[in-house]
This record gives C-alpha cells, structure tokens and sequence, in this order.
C-alpha cells in the first residue's frame, strides 16, 4: 500500500471488556438515539432500542444481569443508525461486537446452530453459485416476485486488462458474486473507463458473514486470510461493490489489533474507501433527458453510518442526469443487515415493508442501493427495478453514443482520502 508511514500507530491491546465500559460511560441516556433506532420504532418498546440496549450491555458486562432475556439484543440490526444521532458520540457499534462476543455461551442452542447452518450455506460460495446459476437458467419461467431477485451473469462482460498506473484491489467476496456475477467487472469496466485499473483480489471472504453470525474468531481468520491479499505495494486503495464488505474491511485495525498482524491491519484498513470515492462526479456523463430517470435512493446503513459516503454517490446519480425523488425516513435500515433477515424473517419483512412504502411515495422509476443484500431484499417487496448504482455508471459510459470517448476521463492524479 501506499504511503504507511502515514497511518497510525495500531492501538495498544487492551481487553476488550474493559474499552467497551469505557465506551458504555460516554453514553448520558438522553434517548435521542431512540427516535431513529429502526426496532424501537417498530416496537415502541424501550427495552427494543439503543438506550435500553445500552443498559442491558452494561449490566451485563459488569455480571449483573444473570438471567437476563437477551432477545433485545438478538434483535438489534447493527445498523448503528443510533451511532449517527448520539450527540455524545457513543461507539455502539463496537460496544455491541464486544458484548455478543462476551455472551456468546448464553444465547440458545438452537440459535447458534442456526446460524452455524446459515453460515455454511451462506459462505459456500460454489453451491451458492451453482444454485444462481441454475435459477438464472429458470429465471424466464419464474414468477415475477422470484424473477426481481434473480440478478444478471457476466456473460458478454470481460474483465479489462491492467494497463493504468493507478490501482484499486477490488475484493472479489463469497455471496456478492454469487448472486451478481456481473457487478465486479462492470466496477473494473467502470475504473478503466476512468483511468483506474481494478485488481482483482481473492475470491475471499472478508470475514463480515462469519463474524456477524457470532463465529467471531473464524470472522477474525477470515479477515487474516482477506489481510493477505490486499497489501501488495502498486495498490494504491482496497474497495469492493457491497459496503457491507468495505465497512467490515475498513475496520480491520481493531479487528485485528490482538493479532501478530495488527499494524498491517491498521495500514491496510487506513487504504479503505467507499468504491464511489474513486469515482469523480464531475467527470462522468450528462445522459441526454430520454434516459434520464426518477430514482429513489436507499443509501445502505453500512454506507451511510459506518463508511459515510452516501452523499458521493447521491452526487454521481444526480451527474449522470437522474433526478432523486424525496423518500421518507432516509436514516431507516431496510430489514437486510447482511444475515438479519434469515435470523429474524418477521422484523426483516416488517421493515422491509415500511422501506418500500417511504422509497415509492414518489412514484419513481427505479429504486437505486449499494449493497447486495439490500438490493436482493428489497426487490422482494416491490414492483418496480431495484438496482445498484454501479449499473447506472456502468450504462451511461458503456452507452455507444460515448464509444471512443474515454480520453475525457483524466485520472486523478492522488487515490481518494478516507474522508471523502
Ligand atoms: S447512546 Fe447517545 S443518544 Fe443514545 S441515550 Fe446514550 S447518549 Fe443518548
Ligand atoms: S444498531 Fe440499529 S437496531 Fe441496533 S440499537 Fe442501534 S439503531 Fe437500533
């Protein structure tokens, strides 16, 4: 990677237990977080959002809380939509890892098979393809609602040579590709378009699914393995085309901070960006006015509170030409939450319901996301094209009426800041 003495020293190790009740002591009980905690506002049960959440993680990381229902945190999305409305910057996310991780042992039998279950099916990534594969070729016959969730292939899409001297590793995950093929070439189709050459690293999991099933030390050697790939010196970033991915990958420094590996971690997880960071609004293409459309825009919650990158691609959307129509509740997590929506189907449906309805309001023509699990969810409820916003790229600068024009994309001469 480029330039790691810049980075950060890696934090010290420390037990875990005791950061997160320091991080517990920030939060003031205020219940701002409250209001745009997706299960509290579905419930309106205090025990059912961040505050009550909170108090549960407290007790229970001080031994207080022997016989305590841990439902309330079973149910909690991870969203971290509460981390962005705290005003007293309360780390929830982190805290929540910490405490799953410490009550591992107390949560049912039957749920950690489950999840065992759905991690072997779900991490399998050639059954996974294979099964795609066959719904692909089915995919005519299928019934509607069946036919929004079967995504594309590659087929007709190459992956483009390396030929420019700016680089981006392109983390080629397990489920994504599996149930679309064709986004990571159309990315590295996109980035040679714009003078960027996209490497392709892994297939490998980065290390999210497990670690978010509760298998948190194979997520961690997932994570090593994923570590491994990416450090190559011409890399000047990693990104991927799910932000569930890149937020995981972009957390790699506390990850790993108790590993042999934890300063490359911490430089490797400093390269990370959102894949529309490397994407410059400014020089993309005005579609003429017939292709031009009213999109509704779902920034993903791994998008919007972990990588905050939402307002890029709102600025890419609206470069191409496409209006975004207004959408109610932009904060509210959509029911997917990587996993979420196997564990808890009934909350998943609910809230996926309450998405569609505050992204159609406005009748748009497509509902754009970022995340393929919010892609494929979400098209279960609706009537009309879910996409990525990658296609929309993707299809203004492949559009023949642009064919030989790609030397008006000049390339930035620095890889994007984290901030951007
Ligand atoms: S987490 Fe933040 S917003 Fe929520 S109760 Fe605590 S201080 Fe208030
Ligand atoms: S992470 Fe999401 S679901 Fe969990 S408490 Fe925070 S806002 Fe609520």
């Amino acid at each position: 990677m480029s330039n790691p003495s810049e980075h950060p020293t890696p934090p010290s190790s420390q037990d875990p237990v005791a950061v997160a009740q320091r991080l517990l002591r920030a939060c003031v009980h205020c219940g701002f977080c409250n209001a745009t905690c997706p299960t509290y506002q579905l419930t309106g049960d205090e025990r059912e959002g961040p505050r009550g959440r909170l108090y549960l993680m407290k007790d229970l990381l001080a031994g207080a809380a022997a016989g305590a229902d841990l439902a309330p945190l079973a149910h909690c999305l991870g969203c971290r939509s509460c981390e962005t409305t705290c005003p007293a910057g309360v780390h929830y996310g982190e805290i929540l890892d910490t405490v799953r991780e410490h009550t591992e042992e107390r949560r049912p039998a039957l749920q950690r098979a489950l999840d065992r279950v759905s991690e072997a099916l779900l991490g399998a990534r050639t059954p996974l393809a294979t099964v795609m594969r066959t719904a692909r070729a089915l995919r005519p016959i299928a019934p509607k609602a069946l036919k929004q969730r079967i995504l594309p292939s590659t087929k007709g899409l190459r992956w483009p040579a390396v030929r420019h001297a700016r680089r981006v590793g392109l983390l080629i995950g397990c489920i994504q590709p599996a149930l679309r093929p064709d986004l990571d070439v159309k990315a590295a189709i996109v980035l040679d378009h714009l003078g960027i050459s996209a490497q392709p690293l892994g297939p490998a999991c980065c290390g999210a699914l497990p670690y978010h099933l509760q298998a948190h030390e194979k997520g961690r050697a997932r994570a090593l393995q994923a570590l491994a790939l990416g450090t190559a010196d011409e890399l000047q970033g990693v990104t991927s085309t799910a932000t569930g991915c890149t937020a995981f990958l972009r957390d790699y420094g506390r990850l790993l901070q108790d590993t042999d590996q934890a300063a490359r971690a911490q430089s490797f997880a400093a390269t990370v960006t959102d894949l529309a960071a490397w994407i410059d609004p400014a020089r993309l293409p005005l579609l003429p006015p017939p292709l031009r459309r009213d999109i509704a825009w779902h920034a993903p919650c791994s998008l919007q509170h972990a990588l905050k990158g939402a307002l890029r691609i709102e600025a890419i959307l609206q470069a191409l030409g496409h209006k975004l129509v207004p959408t109610a509740d932009p904060a509210l997590c959509c029911g997917s939450a990587g996993p979420y929506s196997l564990r808890h189907p009934r909350l998943a449906r609910a809230l996926g319901r309450r998405k569609w309805q505050a992204l159609t309001g406005a009748s748009p023509a497509l509902v754009v996301t970022a995340n393929i699990g919010c892609q494929q969810h979400l098209a279960s409820h609706g009537d009309r094209p879910v996409v990525h916003w990658l296609d929309l790229v993707y299809e203004a600068l492949t559009n023949p009426d642009r064919a030989g024009r790609d030397s008006e994309y000049r390339a930035d001469p620095a890889p994007p800041s984290r901030a951007s």
